[in-house]
């Protein structure tokens, strides 16, 4: 008997990216798709394995592996390793850094910083709001 793959159809969507949650617990709202806050402990968490990465008050990043890469390893040469120039950062002057869940190793980030740049800090939401929109109705 052939049965359908398609069978995990489950959740609430209310936003549009619950569709890649691996984290089924109602506290954890979804920032991004690999990030959530957890409202009961105030920690960011990682949605795909649930673990907790940092504080919810501090920068994400704090919680994450780094690993800091020459651009020139990601931006090869669109022709062929001959040619000098290509589309690459000069790595005199720019980094790129990968962000890494230390839980399960996905991949949740990627910036581009002058070298010794500590990470930016774009996501900082107000828990007091996140708490209103999302715990609204819930006992
Ligand atoms: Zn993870």
């Amino acid at each position: 008997m052939a049965h359908s793959e398609h069978g995990t159809n489950q959740g609430v969507q209310t936003d549009g990216i619950e569709a890649e949650v691996g984290l089924d617990e109602p506290a954890v709202v979804p920032i991004t798709p690999y990030l959530g806050i957890d409202l009961d402990v105030e920690q960011w968490r990682c949605r795909r394995c649930g673990e907790e990465l940092d504080d919810a008050t501090e920068n994400y990043k704090h919680g994450l592996l780094v690993n800091e890469r020459d651009p020139s390893e990601i931006h090869r040469p669109l022709i062929g390793d001959e040619y000098e120039y290509t589309y690459s950062p000069d790595s005199e002057w720019c980094r790129i850094l990968e962000y890494y869940c230390p839980g399960c190793g996905a991949q949740v980030e990627t910036e581009y910083l002058p070298p010794g740049h500590p990470p930016t800090n774009e996501i900082q939401p107000d828990l007091d709001w996140l708490r209103e929109r999302y715990m609204e109705g819930d006992t």
